[in-house]
């Protein structure tokens, strides 16, 4: 998966650290990384030093060998500077989606896990309270408001994925409507004043219109694409295996055995490895 970047480690503490020499630098324009055509392909602060106002460059985290040598990322949180970068090095803009195939793939999870602090950056300059300008606190990942005291963290927003399994059958879906168009499990937002247990429920419920029992937790992922900390449950039909699609949502769900579902290189995703995970062991719930 995306963040299993072994022998590697990620460091998400904040530190109020100055770039070395070495420190990778990330920045973007709205969906788009500026990545060098070859491995690293990123920038470092030597190469970027003279092109970008150090105090525009914002800590994001840290990656640390298994020595452990530990090296932090910034991003370039000044539009002008990433003209500047953009015009004085030899790189291209990418599309973010990259990370799902680029190498190497600690570069992938970096390049990702920047673009979701990028993009809280950028949307969190002024106060929702008050309206006033908010200010980079010194000790935490957070923004605070002078004026009125708000305090303003990442956005993270739970949700589920749920693999619902009869006898030897996976429920597979896909979705109605997106450009992604392979197969994939029940899947939504947790609501306000709700357990996650009680999301799955509701999802399965109002997307395929079945009712399952027996949940298990198998994993989490981060999915910074949209801010989503992903938590993956198995669960056991109950009841009638008859599906009522959703079809706002959904444009295919359907009830596969293990010889029926394809394998996939896809290996970045929590929803693969657990489609993998049912079609090659047998004991799941
Ligand atoms: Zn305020």
């Amino acid at each position: 998966m995306i963040q299993d970047i072994s022998p590697y480690r990620y460091r998400v503490e904040y530190e109020n650290a100055a770039p070395q020499a070495d420190s990778p630098v990330l920045f973007y324009d709205g969906n788009r990384v500026f990545l060098k055509k070859d491995a690293p392909r990123l920038f470092c602060y030597r190469e970027a030093a003279g092109k970008v106002n150090p105090d525009g460059l914002q800590y994001l985290f840290a990656v640390e060998t298994a020595a452990g040598e530990r090296r932090s990322f910034f991003l370039v949180s000044r539009e002008e500077d990433v003209r500047a970068l953009t015009q004085g090095l030899a790189g291209s803009w990418e599309p973010v989606r990259v990370f799902r195939t680029l190498q190497p793939r600690v570069e992938a999870f970096a390049i990702i896990t920047g673009y979701q602090l990028y993009g809280w950056y950028r949307d969190t300059r002024y106060c929702g309270r008050c309206g006033g300008k908010l200010e980079h606190d010194e000790k935490e990942r957070m923004m605070r408001c002078p004026a009125c005291g708000n305090m303003v963290y990442p956005k993270i927003s739970p949700a589920v994925i749920v693999g619902v399994i009869h006898k030897d059958r996976l429920l597979m879906t896909k979705y109605a409507g997106r450009d992604y168009t392979r197969y994939a499990l029940i899947a939504g937002f947790n609501e306000v004043g709700e357990t996650i247990e009680e999301t799955v429920h509701r999802e399965v419920l109002e997307e395929v219109g079945i009712r399952v029992i027996n949940l298990k937790f198998y994993k989490s992922q981060p999915w910074s694409l949209t801010s989503t900390l992903l938590m993956g449950f198995y669960a056991e039909l109950d009841g009638s295996d008859e599906i009522h699609l959703d079809d706002g949502e959904l444009s295919v769900g359907e009830w596969l055995t293990r010889d029926e579902i394809e394998e996939d290189s896809n290996q970045e995703s929590l929803t693969w490895e657990m489609i993998e995970n049912f079609k090659h062991h047998g004991d799941i719930l």
